[in-house]
């Protein structure tokens, strides 16, 4: 069984045509500037919103963990105590608290997805296993899901960092149409300090997915602190000529700061503050770089 925090219908960043999200949680890299820090954890966590509360003390009452108090006329909620058991949910009349992370069997998330397949037969879709980082799931499950998805014709997408172990990718390969493969940059030391870990064993796994003949779009989200300069771009561009990648899309994402707000929730820091997204001039120019260098298939953009 994993844990999964939201399944988006009607994405269309998130692979080829129009496809159907599933967010596993837990991830093992801390990206500064994750936009779904709710999927960071392995463990389910609540997330609520302080401002609004109306200090009720409802939710308090009702913790067995007793990791609720108000304070100030504001509830407090101590995450460490709490273990997103999610009892105090329901107790809120502000729907002001939420647990992410919830199980599904199988069959129950199937029959989900199957909801759409209409959608995915119009628009050359399908389904997209993203995060948190799915190949850090429970890979009995991962691999039977898309064992099911592809034996009922639906394509299956997944999106990840690569920092897994290479047996997982081995195992779910076969299921797999497109990989959607983050890399952020060439150098180690800048990885460590903003993923939190180095870069050699998600590039050890996109070299075995490739010598594999696997489908992959490589995603690079931009950031001007972190891989925002041509050096940066041709440092990236070197390595996946030099490796012979096997790139059927390039995807240059500039940063954005859209998951802030959910730090405090989770009573986070978000700590991404003093990033900035590169210009547009800034970002048509590693486009012509990437075009330059033979890769053709490259936009700004998921
Ligand atoms: S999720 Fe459970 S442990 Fe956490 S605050 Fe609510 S009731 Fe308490
Ligand atoms: S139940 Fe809702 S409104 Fe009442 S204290 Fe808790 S979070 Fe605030």
């Amino acid at each position: 069984m994993s844990l999964i925090t939201s399944i988006q219908k009607y994405s269309i960043h998130d692979g080829d045509g129009i496809r159907t999200t599933v967010f596993f949680k837990g991830c093992l890299l801390k990206c500064l500037w994750c936009h779904n820090p709710e999927t960071q954890c392995f463990k389910p966590e609540l997330l609520c919103d302080r401002e609004r509360c109306a200090g009720c003390g409802s939710c308090a009452a009702v913790c067995p963990q007793k990791a609720v108090k108000v304070q100030e006329g504001k509830m407090v909620t101590d995450q460490k105590l709490c273990n997103g058991c999610g009892t105090c949910v329901d107790y809120c009349n502000l729907n002001l608290r939420e647990v992410a992370g919830k199980e599904y069997t199988i069959s129950e998330l199937v029959r989900e997805l199957k909801k759409d397949e209409m959608f995915y037969e119009e628009s050359g879709g399908g389904v997209t296993l993203s995060g948190g980082e799915v190949m850090m799931a429970d890979m009995d499950y991962v691999v039977e899901l898309a064992k099911r998805l592809d034996k009922m014709g639906i394509s299956v997408t997944v999106d990840t960092c690569g920092q897994a172990p290479s047996e997982n990718f081995e195992r779910l390969l076969p299921y797999v149409d497109t990989f959607l493969y983050d890399i952020k940059t060439m150098d180690n030391d800048v990885h460590k300090k903003y993923m939190g870990m180095g870069n050699e064993q998600i590039l050890k796994n996109l070299e075995y997915i490739s010598s594999k003949g696997a489908r992959i779009y490589i995603r690079i989200p931009v950031v001007r602190e972190v891989n925002g300069s041509i050096e940066d771009m041709g440092a990236i561009i070197d390595y996946l000529k030099e490796k012979q990648i096997r790139v059927a899309n390039v995807n240059l994402l500039p940063y954005h700061n859209t998951g802030s707000g959910k730090y405090e929730k989770l009573g986070l820091t978000y700590k991404g503050t003093d990033l900035h997204a590169p210009s547009n001039d800034e970002m048509e120019q590693f486009v012509t770089l990437f075009k330059e260098s033979g890769f053709h298939n490259v936009k700004i953009g998921g």
